[in-house]
């Protein structure tokens, strides 16, 4: 996919970061005139409404679907506005690009329906749109891809992912956890595909909007798509985290944008010594492996189970306690600490199955 283009749109400025900006959902005529006008008084180019909202529960607002189209129509005539929303079947795009909307998105929820993506993959075939694929709700790189595969085999060029964040069991700040990694590694794999992140679903409360703007720009992300009403604290949909335009506009201005050009020497000398210590690292594992190996084979002549439960949550414990006092956090620890531990115990199980 590397003959994925940028989302280059005349008039608008193609510098870092690409602005998306507009409310949840499109609640009436009157609210989405007022909301893009006073995003294109703060200069944004590119407004988002959502006409088909997929809701986790029915009985929420489900959008205003087709109806909505002319007043996108009219935000496009009285503020030169590009326009965008969510499509999820192929009769929304029909509709949208009937409607003339400019850019169209792939819902996270929707993003993780193969059947869904292929039926919106057909719809577009020919047609020449820029998308956006937001990722599944579920932490699953390999879904997040495919998606965008399917779209970039109907022969969709201006192509780029959201992240929007991942559904977790775990309690956390955030409404869906960002997990970096995961758009990082994306990078990676795709270098040429764009990548925006949406801190408004990230998040899920407006106070996280521009710290998560921030964390965003400084991975080096292309663009953002943030929620941006006229008057929040009503929105009919995800109110907590929709912001007022002249609020983005703050944000967005104070945004540090920090270029990664040239590699000074200090940083190739610190990249050596990382590199360095990384090949310490691996050698240490090695190390332990091998005796992990031989405790598998005392286990074996000795008739013992490999898992003992207790010194491996005394082992966790202790070792977690351990890197706060040396200034880590505890769940990283954790999280490497269990991860060794699969390793030995597979290796250990290979031993015991000999
Ligand atoms: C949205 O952009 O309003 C939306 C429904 O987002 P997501 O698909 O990321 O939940
Ligand atoms: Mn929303």
């Amino acid at each position: 996919m590397n003959d994925i283009q940028p989302i280059v749109l005349p008039g608008v400025d193609p510098r870092r970061p690409l602005v998306i900006a507009g409310p949840c959902s499109a609640e009436t005529e009157e609210q989405t005139l007022n909301t893009a006008r006073a995003l294109a008084a703060e200069g944004f180019r590119i407004f988002r409404a959502g006409l088909w909202k997929p809701r986790t529960k029915p009985g929420g607002f489900e959008g205003v679907g087709a109806a909505g189209i002319p007043w996108l129509q009219r935000v496009k005539r009285e503020t030169g506005m590009y326009v965008a929303t969510e499509i999820a079947t192929r009769e929304h795009v029909a509709a949208a690009l009937d409607g003339g909307i400019d850019l169209l998105w792939i819902g996270a929820r929707t993003a993780a329906n193969p059947f869904a993506m292929q039926e919106i993959a057909d719809a577009l075939r020919g047609q020449d749109v820029p998308v956006l694929v937001k990722n599944p709700v579920s932490p699953d790189l390999e879904l997040w891809i495919g998606a965008i595969e399917r779209i970039h085999n109907a022969g969709v060029r201006r192509l780029a992912a959201v992240h929007r964040g991942f559904t977790s069991i775990d309690r956390s700040l955030y409404r869906n956890h960002p997990m970096w990694a995961i758009p990082i590694e994306l990078h990676r794999r795709l270098p040429a595909l764009p990548i925006f992140c949406d801190p408004s679903h990230i998040g899920g409360k407006r106070e996280l909007v521009a710290p998560l703007s921030q964390q965003a720009m400084d991975l080096g992300f292309d663009g953002l798509i943030v929620e941006a009403h006229c008057t929040p604290d009503v929105a009919w949909s995800d109110k907590a985290q929709q912001v007022t335009p002249e609020a983005l506009g703050y944000i967005i201005r104070n945004l540090v944008i920090r270029e990664q050009t040239t590699t000074t020497e200090s940083l190739t000398e610190l990249r050596k010594e990382i590199d360095r210590l990384d090949d310490e690292l691996l050698d240490l594992l090695v190390r332990r492996m091998r005796v992990s190996r031989e405790i598998g084979q005392y286990k074996k002549e000795h008739d013992m189970p490999i898992l003992q439960t207790q010194r491996y949550d005394e082992l966790l414990a202790r070792r977690a306690a351990q890197a706060v006092e040396l200034g880590m956090d505890r769940e990283f620890m954790r999280t490497v600490m269990q991860a060794i531990h699969e390793e030995s115990v597979r290796q250990q199980m290979r031993i015991l199955g000999d």
